[in-house]
């Protein structure tokens, strides 16, 4: 299915296919302002900005904050509401994020349901101007791709009602997460239209480099299949024909001799050849565990934590994809 002749052109063609589009929109700016973004209370474009302040960009988590960094450069300033570290899943918001928000002329979310702290706080900062973007717009999300062991003492990680929301963990899908974000700061702030663009189609560039590189070093490995601690590689896996078959949703502190077993049962059932924690979960039980099984535990990042860099994207998949290298033997 992957061929390699492909690769090359690739990235060119994504990259002339992304300009051709640019150079259209900025033909017909008003016309699809409406469209283009999903305005609450549908202001007006701001026609009278302030030469001196910068445009105002708060951000849900460290994904959204690092595509929307990478497209507004320094043209705007991008802060971000939950910061790195935290739990995105389960955040709840606190006074100084509803005064981001209040005093925001943009904000860009996920979507696809992950922000559940997201709507009380909006509704909380009453800013009628506010250009909500939503980066997964028009992505068709994934649902039971992986099959979820869930052990008893476990909670949920987060609803998959509206579908997995970890679309910016596929580099082609991260591609279209920020062309979304590009089209909604275009049209919210049309002012740095030509720097949101130039940062943007650079950074596609990268996305499409790097997903040749997936390709590439993934090609021979299909099938590969993986248990995870977090539901996170749908998107992923299915990019690259890898197999996540199954999530085991543990307690990161410690494990009953029931969910060792429900792991244990997991891995024999679906021959599984690699599992994965997260960085920073130190779980000795875990390890033990995945030595009796003779299966190395290794780490996938979900990107939900780290550093406040546009660059760490590729940084931190870059080591993903030597860890599925790896693990996929
Ligand atoms: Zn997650």
């Amino acid at each position: 299915m992957i061929t390699n002749q492909k690769r090359q052109p690739r990235g060119i063609f994504s990259l002339i296919s992304l300009l051709t589009l640019l150079v259209s929109i900025s033909g017909c700016d008003q016309a699809n302002t409406n469209q283009k973004t999903s305005v609450e209370n549908s202001p007006q474009v701001q026609e009278a900005s302030q030469p001196s302040a910068k445009t105002k960009v708060v951000t849900t988590f460290l994904p959204m904050y690092l595509l929307t960094k990478a497209v507004a450069g320094d043209a705007a300033d991008v802060e971000i509401l939950v910061p790195p570290g935290t739990e995105v899943h389960e955040y709840q918001a606190t006074p100084d994020n509803v005064k981001a928000i209040a005093t925001a002329k943009i904000l860009v979310k996920n979507g696809l349901g992950l922000e559940e702290f997201l709507d009380s706080t909006v509704k909380n900062a009453q800013n009628a101007q506010l250009v909500e973007i939503d980066a997964s717009k028009g992505i068709k999300p994934l649902n039971e791709i992986s099959l979820v062991e869930t052990t008893t003492k476990a909670e949920k990680d987060h609803d998959h009602t509206i579908g997995n929301p970890h679309v910016w963990l596929d580099p082609v899908l991260a591609k279209q997460q920020v062309m979304n974000i590009l089209y909604g700061l275009i049209a919210a702030d049309p002012e740095n239209k030509t720097s949101y663009t130039t940062n943007a189609a650079a950074y596609i560039q990268e996305l499409d480099k790097l997903n040749s590189e997936f390709q590439q070093a993934l090609q021979k490995k299909t099938n590969c299949t993986f248990v995870t601690f977090h539901d996170a590689y749908p998107y992923l896996a299915q990019r690259y024909n890898l197999k996540q078959v199954a999530v085991v949703q543990i307690p990161e502190d410690q494990l009953s001799p029931t969910e060792i077993q429900t792991v244990v049962n997991t891995v024999k059932k679906y021959k599984v050849k690699a599992l994965f924690s997260e960085p920073g979960v130190d779980n000795k039980l875990l390890k033990t565990l995945a030595q009796d099984l003779k299966l190395n535990l290794r780490t996938l990042d979900s990107l939900e934590k780290g550093e406040k860099d546009p660059q760490y994207y590729f940084k931190a998949m870059r080591l993903n994809l030597q860890t599925l290298e790896t693990a996929c033997q």
